[in-house]
């Protein structure tokens, strides 16, 4: 049986590594785990940030997390790239189990999983990724100057982007697979309202075009198959999120949609000594530093906790 350690942080993302910097400067030892695949989190995944704080000239993602993990390790902080398998997290001694059947335990653990964007699926999704396709205006809407844009999807995340978008873009295009919105009747009539904003109705994205970058769209008509093209260099996808919960289901308190319920403006779960931060607790602002900063608010939860604890 292993030891039991002060806190065990599931998730490297900026929350995870950002509770892991603060746990391990107050000398508590944490335990992360990273991920198998995805160490680092979703900014593992894009090229430039341009909105974090104290980088004048901007970050590639890979290296702001590169930079955040070591910060986290130089205080001595244990990071293992290693998946969470099961949990238990109902006791005053929490176990969690790594893909090797290992099974940790600690007084606290922090979960910091954030959530995944949907995708569409289509083969060029992944490699433009950053290069003209983007799941987050508010990240990367400046880049689009005068450009023409598409937006995908059909609710209030979809038009707030595109209206958001619409500010700096030359067009918007909001392509959407049905002849009606989901999203509210306020925000449809923003959209319909914007001079800037055209619907493609009825219709999906068949074909991501481009190389090193986003060179255009095939739309297919979802009534009648039909193809047109759609010249545009940016495509944002507003499809949805998936809060990555399901490890604690039946333990931890979820919303409606799946995401991590806390005691807002603290980060205490239902559970005692079990703190959320992150996407994978926000609905709404889904950013690197908003991330990072719960993620502070978590380890700064979970110290006063285990002080309280002696
Ligand atoms: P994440 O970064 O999603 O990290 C979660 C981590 O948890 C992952 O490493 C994952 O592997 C790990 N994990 C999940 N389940 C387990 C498990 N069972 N065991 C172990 N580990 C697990 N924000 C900005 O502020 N500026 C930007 O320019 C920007 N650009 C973006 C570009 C893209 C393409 C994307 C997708 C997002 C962008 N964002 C940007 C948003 C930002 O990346 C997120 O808001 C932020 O990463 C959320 O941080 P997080 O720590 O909550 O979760």
């Amino acid at each position: 049986m292993s030891d039991v350690r002060n806190v065990i942080i599931i998730g490297s993302g900026p929350a995870g590594y950002t509770a892991a910097l603060y746990t391990a400067r107050a000398s508590l030892k944490p335990l992360v785990f990273e991920g198998a695949v995805t160490a680092g989190g979703a900014l593992m995944n894009t090229t430039d940030v341009e909105n974090f704080p104290g980088f004048r000239d901007g970050i590639m993602g890979p290296d702001l997390m590169d930079n955040m993990r070591a910060q986290a390790e130089r205080f001595g902080a244990e990071l293992l790239p290693d998946d969470v398998v099961a949990v238990d997290l109902t006791g005053d001694i929490k176990t969690v189990t790594d893909t090797a059947g290992t099974v940790h335990r600690a007084k606290a653990v922090i979960v910091t999983t954030g959530s995944q964007h949907r995708k569409l699926g289509l083969p060029n999704e992944d490699a433009l990724s950053g290069r003209g396709v983007s799941w987050c205006a508010t990240c990367d809407g400046f880049f689009f100057k005068d450009q023409d844009i598409a937006v995908v999807g059909g609710g209030d995340t979809a038009m707030e982007e595109a209206t958001f978008l619409s500010r700096f873009a030359k067009s918007v295009t909001i392509v959407h697979r049905r002849d009606t919105l989901r999203a509210s009747k306020a925000m449809q009539e923003r959209a319909f309202a914007d001079p800037k904003i055209s619907f493609a109705w009825d219709s999906e994205v068949a074909e991501i075009h481009g190389e090193q970058k986003l060179t255009g769209l095939t739309l297919r008509n979802t009534k009648s198959g039909e193809t047109t093209p759609l010249a545009v260099t940016g495509l944002f996808i507003a499809v949805g999120h998936d809060p990555r919960t399901e490890l604690f289901k039946g333990q931890l308190d979820l919303d409606d949609e799946g995401y991590l319920k806390v005691e807002a403006p603290s980060t205490h779960t239902n559970l005692t000594g079990v703190f959320g931060a992150g996407d994978v607790v926000d609905h709404t602002y889904r950013q690197a530093i908003t991330a990072a900063g719960t993620g502070c608010s978590a380890a700064l939860d979970a110290e006063r906790f285990l002080a309280a604890l002696g």
